[in-house]
């Protein structure tokens, strides 16, 4: 509901010793993963040698009817990929997997993350006579680890020396004829998981929710740096890239971003979401009578709120389920229509109330303006709006769409102007100090939280790669 801000992509594979049904069990991954993109989705299926490919825009619900589904299933491995793409982009050619046909090497491959030396790798390879068919750095990735296959003539080498070029935020699923290659950045940006089957096939995917979704437990989180190669072999680990930088995985996955049900890091994203609210209440306690959240990630800020407050927690809105996120409605007109659809307040519950809401992020501030309305409408006599996060001050570099600084209401008014312009009686911010302590009791815990202090992990290459490229 109410998406100002989305996560760009989600990845999905399976490594099995039999030939199966693969694109069924990828298809019922991806529908778990579905919340980190709903523009386009595909799957890519390896069989006798050959890799069969269908992707287009849509959900995956739509993309992949029976009759699609028939065209790829059987095979002993698969990789799969939900996207979100930025307006203008939006199209099949940009959808994922991208598949790569050369002599010295046949691959599909997923990304999630975006790369900072994206724009200076691209021109590079240009220079070098390379021709792209797409704005996405994922194809790049193709081009970069194709060039270094060709150069060292052994998968796992070629990718282990991409690794040394690409600067950024990727976790991604390589599938090679023989084998699959998962990886993540040095940093760790975004989540990557791996866990097995009951039968024995290897599951890789972005959240351990979707592991749960064809039930498949979970063996570990992908080291930030690290290679896993899935084979006939069965699996193996190279960690060549490790412990060359400080690890910073995205906050925000557990803010907002990740799925309450999945685990990251060995840190429920749901424990996570109810910790800030915790924090929320002991930083900006309020006399009210009922506390309630913004579906979906507000709810276990509220749940959390409520806890530590002693103030009620209530169901305060009822989401439609049954339409598509507000964020494909490509002008405000329409967003702020699309808004009125697919959430209603609870009358009962909050009319003649003091009312605490608990909602994940406030970014151009529209949004969060109407569902206070919306209260005011349904006869909430005080507001009190808390956010489980920090303003949002500085854009996001590593494969979200947080937009540049003079979108970000918080950029460019105080606390005090935000208020009055979401017509709240009261707005409170979490600390950014609590921030690793939404996860860890250490408040040194390394995280990113670049979007909220403007410490980037990361050189930017002039920041140029976010206007040029996407996931
Ligand atoms: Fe996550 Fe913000 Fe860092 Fe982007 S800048 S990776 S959204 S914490």
């Amino acid at each position: 509901m109410k998406r100002e801000i989305n996560e760009e992509c989600g990845v999905f594979g399976i490594y099995s010793a039999t030939n199966q049904d693969v694109a069924g069990v990828v298809y019922t991954g991806l529908y778990a993963l579905q919340h980190r993109g709903q523009e386009s989705c595909g799957i890519a299926v390896c069989s006798g040698g050959r890799i069969g490919l269908h992707k287009d825009v849509g959900l995956v619900g739509e993309v992949f009817t029976q009759k699609a589904l028939d065209t790829i299933n059987q095979g002993k491995m698969a990789i799969g990929h939900v996207r979100y793409g930025t307006t203008g982009s939006n199209d099949r050619d940009n959808a994922q997997p991208i598949l790569t046909k050369h002599p010295a090497c046949t691959m599909a491959l997923v990304h999630n993350g975006n790369l900072v030396n994206a724009l200076v790798l691209r021109r590079e390879l240009e220079s070098k006579g390379a021709i792209f068919n797409t704005t996405s750095d994922t194809e790049m990735i193709s081009h970069i680890i194709a060039g270094c296959c060709i150069k060292y003539g052994d998968t796992e080498k070629a990718v282990e020396k991409a690794m040394e070029i690409l600067e950024g935020a990727y976790s991604i699923i390589l599938m090679f004829c023989d084998r699959i290659i998962a990886i993540r950045d040095k940093r760790g940006f975004r989540p990557l998981c791996y866990g097995k089957t009951p039968s024995g096939d290897y599951i890789i995917a972005s959240e351990s929710c979707a592991l749960d979704s064809v039930n498949a437990y979970h063996i570990r989180d992908i080291l930030p740096g690290e290679m896993v190669i899935f084979d006939e072999n069965g699996v193996r680990s190279n960690t060549t890239h490790c412990n060359q930088s400080t690890p910073s995985p995205c906050i925000f996955e557990y803010i907002y971003f990740a799925r309450p049900d999945s685990v990251l890091e060995g840190k429920s994203v749901q424990q996570a979401r109810i910790n800030a609210g915790k924090f929320l209440a002991m930083e900006h306690p309020v006399e009210a009578d009922i506390v309630i959240g913004v579906p979906d990630s507000g709810i276990d800020g509220a749940i959390g709120y409520a806890a530590r407050s002693g103030i009620p927690y209530g169901i305060g809105f009822i989401k439609n389920k049954y339409i598509g996120r507000t964020f494909i409605a490509p002008v405000q007109s329409a967003r702020e229509q699309m808004v009125r659809i697919k959430l209603n307040p609870i009358t009962r519950t909050v009319k003649g109330k003091r009312v605490v809401m608990i909602d994940d992020s406030i970014v151009r501030g529209t949004t969060m303006a109407y569902i206070v309305g919306l209260l005011r409408d349904a006869g909430a006599i005080e507001i009190h709006v808390r956010i489980t996060s920090p303003p949002f001050l500085h854009p996001c570099y590593y494969g979200t769409d947080i937009d540049s600084a003079g979108k970000l209401i918080a950029s460019n008014h105080s606390i005090e102007e935000i208020c009055k312009i979401i017509g709240a009686d009261s707005l409170g911010y979490l600390n950014k100090d609590y921030l690793p302590l939404l996860i860890s009791d250490d408040i040194d815990h390394p995280i990113c939280r670049a979007c909220f202090d403007g410490n980037y992990p990361t050189a930017l290459y002039g920041g140029e790669s976010k206007d040029k490229f996407e996931c």
